[in-house]
C-alpha cells in the first residue's frame, strides 16, 4: 500500500511531499493546472517585519531559520539554489512612519531594523522621510522551485495531472482508502483556496483574498540584494535578465481572477514616483491567497475520517510557513507529537 496521495502541487503540497521523501514514505500527486495556483504569482518573500506598527511577524524566529536550512536542502536535492539572502530597504512616506521606524532602531527581537546609508541606492530613489534597511530577509525562487520539483515527480512517475475526483474516492476503514482502485493510507489535501469547496474540509473558515502583481523589466541593473517597500508596493527581483515583481493588494470582495485597471495604474505611479529608473510593463498577475478568519493555517486529520488530512490556510505567508508546517505535520503523524492548539484544523470554529 502507498502511504499518502497528496491532493495539489504548490507550496504547501511540494514542501509536504519534499519532507515525506526525505522520511522515505511512498506518496503519490494528484495537481491539475485548471486551477489558479497562488504559488505561481507569489513574490516569495520572507519578510520578518509586519504591519504599520513594525513588530515582527508571527513566530518568524521559528519560521525564518526552518525555512532557510529546508529550501537549501531541496536545492540540494535538485542540484540547483532556491533561496537568496537578501535586505528590505523600506522608504517611509510620512513623518509619522519615519518616527515609527526611528522608535523601532535597536528595539526589535530577532528583526535587525537600521538606518539604511547607502549612496548607491540614494541616488537612484526619491524619498524625503529617509530609508530604512531590515534584515534578515530572504527570497525564494517559487516558481522554478515548483517546476523543477514537478520535473522531478514526472521523472520518478509520482505525480498525475489531473483535477481530484471525489467519486473515485472510497473510505474503506480508519487506516486505508482506495484512490480510483490504487490503495493508499491516507489522502492528504493541499488545495489551497480550492479547499474551501472541499466536501471534507469547506466547514473551516476560510476567508479568500484576491492579490495582484504586475512584472516590470527595467532597462538599467536594479541592486538585486534588495527588496524595495515603499506604501503598499514590494519591488523585488522575479527573474533574469532584469524582470521585477511588483505587488501587492489585499481584495476581500471581489474575487475576480480579472487583473485590474486601478491597481496597474497605481502600483505604476508608486513606482516612477520612487524609483529614478526606466521600465516597461511585462505582464500583470492575478492570485487569490487561501487565507483563513483568524490568520492561521489548518493542519491536521478529519476527526471522523482519520484517512483524510489538510495542510492549508497559508493564507499571506505560504512560502515561510510550508517548510515548518510539513515538519510539524510528518513529526504528528509519525512521532505522535501533537499539532499545536493555534494551527490546528481542529480548533474551536
Ligand atoms: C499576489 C500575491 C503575492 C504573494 N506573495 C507572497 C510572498 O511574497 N511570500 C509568501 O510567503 N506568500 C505570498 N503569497 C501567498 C502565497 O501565494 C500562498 O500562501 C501560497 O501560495 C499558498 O500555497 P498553497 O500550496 O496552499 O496553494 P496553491 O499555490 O494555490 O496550490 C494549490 C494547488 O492545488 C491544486 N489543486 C487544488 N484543488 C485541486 C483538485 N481538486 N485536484 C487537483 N489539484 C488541485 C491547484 O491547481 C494548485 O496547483 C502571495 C499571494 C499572492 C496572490
Amino acid at each position: 500500500m502507498i502511504d499518502y496521495l497528496i491532493v495539489g502541487q504548490g507550496i504547501a503540497g511540494t514542501l509536504l511531499q519534499f519532507q515525506l521523501s526525505k522520511e522515505n514514505k511512498s506518496f503519490r500527486v494528484v495537481d491539475s493546472s485548471y486551477f489558479v495556483k497562488s504559488s505561481s504569482v507569489a513574490a516569495g518573500i520572507m519578510n520578518p517585519v509586519t504591519g504599520r506598527r513594525l513588530v515582527t511577524s508571527w513566530r518568524a524566529e521559528t519560521l525564518f531559520p526552518v525555512a532557510s536550512k529546508t529550501y537549501q536542502s531541496l536545492g540540494a536535492m535538485l542540484r540547483s539554489n532556491y533561496i537568496t539572502a537578501k535586505s528590505i530597504v523600506a522608504i517611509p512616506q510620512s513623518i509619522q512612519m519615519q518616527n515609527e521606524y526611528e522608535r523601532r532602531i535597536n528595539d526589535m527581537q530577532y528583526t535587525m531594523l537600521c538606518r539604511c546609508t547607502k549612496d548607491n541606492l540614494l541616488h537612484r530613489i526619491q524619498t524625503s522621510f529617509g530609508m530604512y534597511q531590515i534584515q534578515p530577509a530572504y527570497s525564494i525562487a517559487v516558481q522554478r522551485l515548483l517546476a523543477d520539483w514537478k520535473s522531478y515527480l514526472q521523472e520518478q512517475q509520482l505525480i498525475i495531472a489531473t483535477e481530484f475526483d471525489f467519486s473515485k474516492l472510497q473510505l474503506i476503514d480508519r487506516h486505508s482508502v482506495y484512490y480510483d482502485g490504487v490503495p493508499f493510507q491516507k489522502v492528504i489535501f493541499c488545495e489551497g483556496i480550492q479547499g474551501q469547496y472541499n466536501p471534507f474540509w469547506q466547514h473551516l473558515p476560510f476567508k479568500p483574498n484576491k492579490g495582484e502583481a504586475i512584472i516590470l523589466e527595467f532597462g538599467n541593473d536594479i541592486d538585486k540584494q534588495y527588496i524595495y517597500k515603499f506604501g503598499g508596493t514590494t519591488l523585488t527581483f522575479y527573474n533574469h535578465p532584469n524582470l521585477w515583481w511588483a505587488g501587492s493588494s489585499y481584495e476581500l470582495e471581489n474575487l475576480a481572477l480579472t487583473p485590474s485597471e486601478s491597481f496597474k495604474q497605481k502600483k505604476l505611479e508608486e513606482i516612477t514616483s520612487h524609483i529614478k529608473d526606466s521600465f516597461e510593463l511585462v505582464n500583470h498577475l492575478v492570485g487569490i491567497r487561501p487565507t483563513t478568519i483568524d490568520r492561521r493555517p489548518f493542519l491536521g486529520l478529519h476527526k471522523k475520517y482519520p484517512q483524510i488530512g489538510i495542510m492549508n490556510g497559508l493564507g499571506t505567508k505560504g512560502v515561510s510557513l510550508a517548510p515548518w508546517l510539513a515538519i510539524i505535520f510528518c513529526d504528528f503523524l509519525h512521532r505522535n507529537k501533537p499539532i499545536p492548539d493555534t494551527i490546528s484544523a481542529h480548533r474551536a470554529f
